[in-house]
């Protein structure tokens, strides 16, 4: 057959790299070999061919912080960085806890330049409304500890939660911070004192401890420390099924590199260098279920003046998988399983994730040897910084598609 679009490069599939090509018609994969006909042809020879990025975990402002972030320069900054799906966040001002807080949300990110999906918050005085948004939303939202918006749920009747969510069929993702120990080193004089590896231990163990009833997947997010991973591994060990992301900036920054940069202050905080390096063996041995950017666009004076919590992370996506892969060697094939796959089938999205055919056509190539310094002047996202401004990266999406469609050719961002 003559396809829309054949792509040729080498093909990152769950049983390795091969040369080959992809055949693309009418938004699907169709084909995946050699000599296919199409009317569009894209040598991507040398790049590596991956199923395009799904990440699980961003935050993406709209309704109520527009002058941060909206669905499309949210979405033009997921694009930039090689992100065909996103999973949004709930705690906007307005909680995403209720239908017509969901179906607003909905609306608004008809706008989107890729498919945006959403969590379901978890209403604190009336958890059991969660049930009302479960066809809506691709998961829920748990916090262990207080944060920005009224989408906070200190942990009070976690138990009656887990099994209300578990009720759903749909997983939980949980922010593992515990407040009785966030509260114990109040005062303390750095941000990553205030927010020690100790309260994201207690909250995971707090977390993992739950037994008794159903408890739905659970997905901790950002994982920080080797101490979580072990615990996650164990829990796994013991039959539970409980997964985990880690961000690319706890992969890519270690504390001595941030201290003092308020740009760089995040919620848990940037880890020492042990704990940065466990992370990173974690994702190469598969301990590590997703790859997320917990994409949180705040502006630079906010950061700067009031040091609020959260970074930017969807322009870089594409760049710091370079870096992982050139960098610290790990294996395409887990950056597909963490990245795509994975985080695809954690959310139920059974058509996308893996380059196959009678798969959706999402798509991203990535050039590994085209270096690149961070400006802050190419940022899509409307916060306009990336905290890797002035590194280089080995390399950068330079195609990117959704359903078919190219939304970025040969490092042109086209939509
Ligand atoms: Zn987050």
């Amino acid at each position: 057959m003559e396809h829309d679009l054949v792509l040729e490069g080498r093909v990152v599939t769950p049983g390795g790299v091969i040369d080959s090509e992809v055949g693309v018609t009418d938004g699907l994969i169709r084909e995946v070999g050699r000599g296919l006909n199409g009317s569009k042809k894209v040598s991507a020879r040398g790049c590596l061919i991956f199923p395009g990025f799904v990440d699980i975990h961003v935050h993406l402002r709209e309704p109520g912080w527009e002058r941060k972030e909206d669905f499309r320069t949210g979405s033009a900054a997921a694009v930039h960085g090689g992100v065909t799906t996103v999973a949004d966040m709930p705690n906007n001002p307005s909680p995403t806890d209720n239908p017509e807080a969901l179906a607003r949300k909905a609306e608004l990110s008809r706008k989107a330049l890729i498919d945006v999906k959403f969590h379901g918050g978890i209403s604190r005085s009336r958890p059991e409304a969660l049930a009302k948004i479960a066809d809506g939303v691709v998961g829920y939202k748990l916090y262990m500890s207080e944060t920005t918006g009224a989408a906070a749920f200190a942990g009070g009747d976690m138990e009656r939660v887990l099994k209300l969510v578990a009720s759903t069929g749909k997983p939980l993702s949980v922010h593992c911070e515990d407040q009785a120990v966030l509260d114990r080193v109040k005062g303390a004089e750095t941000h990553s004192e205030a927010r020690p590896p100790e309260a994201e231990v207690a909250a995971v163990r707090k977390v993992l401890g739950s037994r008794g009833g159903e408890i739905p997947v659970i997905n901790i997010c950002h994982a920080s420390t080797s101490e979580t991973l072990r615990l996650v591994s164990e829990a796994r060990g013991n039959g539970m099924k409980v997964r985990c992301e880690a961000t690319l900036h706890h992969l890519f920054f270690s504390g001595r590199s941030v201290s003092g940069n308020r740009l760089l202050t995040t919620n848990p905080p940037i880890r020492g260098d042990s704990d940065r390096e466990a992370m990173l063996s974690g994702l190469k041995e598969g301990k590590v279920d997703f790859l997320v950017t917990d994409h949180a666009p705040h502006l630079e004076e906010e950061k700067s003046e009031l040091g609020v919590a959260g970074v930017p992370g969807l322009d870089d996506f594409s760049h710091v998988v370079s870096w992982l892969v050139r960098g610290q060697g790990v294996d395409p094939v887990r950056i597909a399983s963490a990245a795509s796959s994975s985080p695809a089938a954690h959310l139920g999205l059974v058509d996308r994730g893996v380059i196959r055919p009678g798969m959706r056509a999402d798509i991203t190539v990535v050039d590994m040897h085209s270096p690149q310094v961070v400006k802050n002047e190419d940022v899509k996202s409307r916060c306009g910084w990336s905290p890797y401004e002035g590194r280089e990266f080995p390399g950068r999406a330079r195609w990117v598609m959704s359903r078919g469609e190219l939304l970025m050719e040969d490092f042109e961002q086209v939509a």
